[in-house]
């Protein structure tokens, strides 16, 4: 099964993400994760990332492309995959659409995580991330033991810069001009299928399993 993830940021993508490619068995392929790890390890993509990833901007659609291309066509993609983030502008989605056609296949499915934007912004306020195993917490909806420390892996726990209320807002803003026409984008094509995404997470999977399960079989 070949799917994306579409909502704001904060929506709970990521969070999903895991689950639903756990249940699929297919890789769950963030663009978000593949940007912080390479400026985790200063390459030269993570370098340039980084200023737009501060900004609250997005990464060029050129470069953001040609990354998740050589990722798809790394060999566990090949028979399906869940992408987190990406596309998040038209251009992407076409390209993906292109590159799909190219391979002889297609996407399933685009699935809309639905959430107010006041409760996005308590996700994003409130989201720690780990350093070590890069596992996600919330302050308030998920805490750890102890706020800074991971009790999965006994890593650090930091708050992204992005996650800075004055980040959030450029966010929010650059997602209502450049992803959310992605909403159309593929109403359009008749692949796009909402789900509400409040409430507690396994109760999000399981309409998304649910979803999924009607539309893909
Ligand atoms: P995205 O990948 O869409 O930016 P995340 O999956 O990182 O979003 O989730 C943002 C924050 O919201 C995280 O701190 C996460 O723990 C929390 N979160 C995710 N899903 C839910 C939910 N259903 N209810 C409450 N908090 C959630
Ligand atoms: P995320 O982890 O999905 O919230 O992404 C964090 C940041 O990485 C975004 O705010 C962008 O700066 C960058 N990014 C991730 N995915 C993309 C994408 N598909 N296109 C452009 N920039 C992206």
């Amino acid at each position: 099964m070949r799917l994306v993830l579409v909502g704001p940021p904060g929506a709970g993508k990521g969070t999903q993400a895991e689950f639903i490619a756990a249940h699929l068995s297919v890789p769950k392929i963030s663009t978000g994760d593949i940007f912080r790890a390479n400026v985790a390890s200063g390459t030269p993509l993570g370098k340039e990332a980084k200023r737009y990833m501060d900004a609250g901007q997005l990464v060029p659609d050129e470069v953001t492309i040609n990354m998740v291309r050589d990722r798809l066509g790394e060999p566990d993609a090949a028979d399906g995959f869940l992408l987190d983030g990406f596309p998040r502008t038209v251009r992407q989605a076409s390209a993906l659409d292109k590159m799909l056609a190219d391979l002889g296949t297609g996407l399933d499915l685009a699935l809309e995580l639905i959430v107010e934007e006041d409760e996005v912004i308590r996700r994003l306020s409130g989201r720690r991330t780990c350093r070590g195993c890069g596992k996600v917490w919330h302050l308030e909806y998920d805490p750890p033991r102890t706020s800074d420390v991971c009790d999965r892996c006994g890593g650090e726990l930091y708050q992204r810069d992005d996650d800075k209320p004055e980040t959030i807002a450029e966010r929010l803003k650059v997602y209502a001009r450049d992803t959310a026409p992605l909403i159309d984008y593929y109403g359009a094509q008749g692949k796009l299928v909402g789900i509400d995404a409040t409430g507690p997470v396994e109760d999000v999977t399981a309409r998304a399993i649910d979803v999924l399960r009607s539309y893909c079989g």
